[in-house]
């Protein structure tokens, strides 16, 4: 007699989650507007993926060039040696003549952020890094020598 009125509790206890599961799905079916966004088809009209995703978001590293006073603190800072920085000085000019960011291999932690003293060094909202060869998500935001920023002409932290 336990067994079969086991059997039936177990059937009823089925029925009741299941209903109170549908009850949820059915509420924000209906109700709740909608968190998530189907990607990429149903951004909105003239909306890219910038557009819907969150102002804190960690996208690729964006390097200011006006900014950057090559002081190398976001290559240092980095735990898994994503960024590479070369500075050269001709004369009494100091050189950038090489800044690259492996974007394959960064964590998004943001320590490189925090370390650059002059907020030359940001996360932008890119994420889409979809590629057939990974040396493409090798950012070079150096193409050619760009003369640092100075100290005193860019505002710190
Ligand atoms: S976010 Fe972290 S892992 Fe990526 S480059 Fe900066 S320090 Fe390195
Ligand atoms: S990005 Fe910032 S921390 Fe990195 S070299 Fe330039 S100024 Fe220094």
């Amino acid at each position: 007699m336990n067994a079969v009125a086991e059997y039936f509790r177990n059937i009823a206890d089925a029925v009741t989650t299941t209903i109170a599961g549908m009850k949820i799905t059915l509420r924000y079916w209906v109700k709740e507007p909608s968190i998530t966004v189907e990607y990429p088809d149903r951004l909105g009209p003239g909306k890219t993926a910038a557009d819907v995703v969150a102002d804190r978001f960690r996208g690729f590293l964006r390097l200011d060039l006006d900014k950057c006073i090559g002081c190398m603190q976001c290559m240092r800072a980095c735990p898994i040696n994503c960024i590479r920085i070369t500075v050269e000085k001709t004369a009494e000019i100091r050189m950038l003549t090489r800044f690259d960011v492996n974007q394959a291999k960064c964590m998004y932690c943001g320590l490189c952020v925090e370390e650059c003293p002059s907020n030359a060094l940001v996360f932008s909202k890119r994420f889409e890094g979809a590629c057939f060869n990974m040396q493409e998500l090798c950012v070079r935001h150096v193409t050619g020598p760009v003369p640092v920023a100075k100290l005193a002409a860019v505002s710190t932290k």
